[in-house]
């Protein structure tokens, strides 16, 4: 049975994934909405983390840049520099003013062909310019409709993780997001979420507990105003990972204000 009853742990983090959404107009007036709802919010560094599109991260940057919003790139290449047209470097993310990176994301995993190989050397790169990792993994529906959420889950982590700890980014964050549940309006429920989150903990403990006991764990997919009070109620979810609800400063705020009463 999963917990509901809100109880004593870190202030959740928020991660606003913009995804490829908007235009330096846009833009702005989704920072001037933030600025007028969230910017002054006692919000501690690493509780809210923003991810706009590569091209607009140093407007972002300059605009956050008296807050406690951190910034993320929505990628980075797993190769460190040279000849990847198009590329973006970890250290280039860095150069820009990035604290975080957010890997394998299911977008990426399907439209780019992106495979666990890949973003493991890209978390190489993110732990070498000491970026934070917020890792996606998570079923898709047929998956899950076989039943195979955890054997999906658990070749997702460790791939990922088991590999060599040692050149594991200084904090790596994971977020579950259920492929189904992105963008769909339709959230896994607290039983599912609770179900898969505990799990992941389990399977970072078997590879090393030392290190990974104080990885955190996000949930994503379909979060909104309405069901983020419920979701982070589950004692085993550390925060969410937002995308069509982060695009508005209001759902966004909202969403907040939410979150800090947890
Ligand atoms: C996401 O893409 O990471 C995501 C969680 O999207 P949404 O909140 O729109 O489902």
């Amino acid at each position: 049975m999963v917990s509901r009853m809100p109880k004593q742990k870190s202030p959740p983090i928020l991660a606003a994934n913009w995804k490829m959404n908007g235009d330096i107009q846009s833009i702005k007036r989704l920072l001037d909405g933030l600025r007028n709802d969230l910017f002054d919010e006692e919000i501690k560094p690493g509780q809210v983390v923003v991810f706009p599109p590569h091209v607009y991260l140093q407007m972002v940057a300059k605009n956050i840049g008296n807050t406690n919003i951190l910034l993320g790139g929505q990628d980075a290449d797993e190769r460190e520099s040279g000849s990847v047209t198009g590329g973006v470097s970890a250290k280039m993310l860095r150069d820009v003013g990035c604290d975080y990176v957010l890997l394998g994301h299911s977008e990426r995993r399907i439209l780019f062909s992106e495979d666990n190989d890949g973003i493991f050397q890209k978390l190489k790169q993110a732990s070498n310019v000491g970026l934070k990792a917020i890792v996606c993994v998570g079923e898709n529906l047929e998956q899950r409709k076989a039943g195979q959420v955890l054997e999906v889950i658990s070749s997702q982590l460790k791939a990922l993780i088991s590999q060599d700890t040692s050149s594991q980014p200084e904090e790596l964050l994971i977020a579950y997001e259920p492929v189904w549940a992105i963008g769909s309006n339709k959230s896994a429920t607290i039983e599912q979420i609770g179900y898969a989150l505990a799990e992941i903990r389990k399977i970072l403990r078997d590879i090393d507990t030392d290190f990974y006991e104080s990885t955190k764990i996000l949930y994503g997919g379909s979060v909104t105003e309405k069901n983020i009070g419920e979701i982070l109620a589950i004692d085993v979810v550390d925060g969410a990972l937002i995308g069509g609800a982060s695009l508005d400063s209001k759902s966004f705020s909202k969403i907040w204000r939410i979150a800090k009463t947890i």
